[in-house]
């Protein structure tokens, strides 16, 4: 788990839902039973406080949006049925920020003698920040682009905008000036799938990868992930050279001065300030 959630929890256990997901042909036909538990993250302080339904998720409206959705769709596999559902459940009632998500499946056509299978995930809304830059023609367009695709994204919803400035083109390039800028959003993706949304952000735009740090329609980079310390062969977070960049620093700090980061322990507006000294 990568940030803090509230502490509080709504569950609902076991509600049974007559449903047809399955890989055999007999299951998508007949049907059959599934149980869900669901655990939903919300801060209930405040509808405990007012005895007020209103400032909290209503657990029976969930159970019927679950049976509804459950049994509108199908799929072959309870992970898919998971994986959707959840996203669902983080979209559809913004009071939850996160979710544990288990179906049961009782009657599975396995031949042998079990008790059950189930499958269980959790999902959550995760908070990013974005670097983005362009110096190729319309520049602000591609920007103001980008950003209405993030938020039209089911998985994701932009929460700040920075205002975009031009800087000077930065290793060694000759180039085209930059417009950058820096973009908060919330997301249910983890970090390699959000990059893979990035990079069909950025190909939309007509971006070629062609030269390191050469001119481009659109750049979108992941500067933080919650307080994420994270490696693979393609992402490193917190965007590795952050520290040393003016444009990335600047909009950052205007959007999220105390945002600290979680391996140099200094905020941004700190990282800005020891950059311009
Ligand atoms: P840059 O953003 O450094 O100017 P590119 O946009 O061409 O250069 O990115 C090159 C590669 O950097 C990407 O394909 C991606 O796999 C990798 N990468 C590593 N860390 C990150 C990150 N935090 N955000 C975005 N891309 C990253
Ligand atoms: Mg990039």
């Amino acid at each position: 788990m990568y940030s803090t959630l509230p502490l509080d929890e709504i569950r609902i256990e076991e509600l049974e839902v007559f449903a047809h997901h399955g890989v055999f042909p007999e299951e998508t036909e007949n049907g059959q039973n599934f149980y869900v538990n669901a655990t939903l993250y919300v801060d209930v302080s405040k509808a405990g406080q007012a005895d007020d339904l209103s400032k909290t998720v209503n657990y029976g409206e969930v159970c019927h949006f679950i049976t509804a959705w459950m049994q509108e769709n199908t799929f072959q596999l309870l992970e898919s049925v998971c994986e959707k559902l959840s996203g669902e459940l983080l979209c559809n009632y913004p009071m939850v920020t996160g979710v544990d998500l288990e179906i049961r499946k009782p009657h599975a056509p396995i031949g042998l003698p079990f008790g059950c299978v189930s499958v269980k995930v959790h999902r959550q809304w995760h908070e990013v920040y974005l670097s983005v830059g362009s110096n190729m023609g319309d520049k602000e367009a591609y920007i103001r682009n980008a950003v209405s695709e993030l938020d039209k994204h089911p998985l994701m919803r932009v929460e700040k905008v920075s205002t975009l400035t031009t800087t000077k083109p930065y290793g060694g390039v000759e180039q085209d000036d930059f417009v950058n800028g820096a973009i908060k959003i919330k997301t249910v993706l983890a970090p390699e799938q959000l990059l893979d949304e990035l990079h069909i952000i950025e190909a939309a735009a007509d971006r070629k990868r062609e030269l390191r740090w050469g001119p481009r329609t659109l750049d979108l980079d992941i500067v933080f992930y919650d307080k994420l310390v994270y490696e693979s062969d393609r992402l490193i977070i917190p965007h590795v050279d952050m520290a040393n960049r003016e444009f990335v620093l600047k909009p950052m700090a205007e959007i999220a001065p105390n945002f600290r980061h979680p391996i140099l322990h200094k905020t941004v507006a700190e990282l800005l300030q020891t950059l311009q000294s």
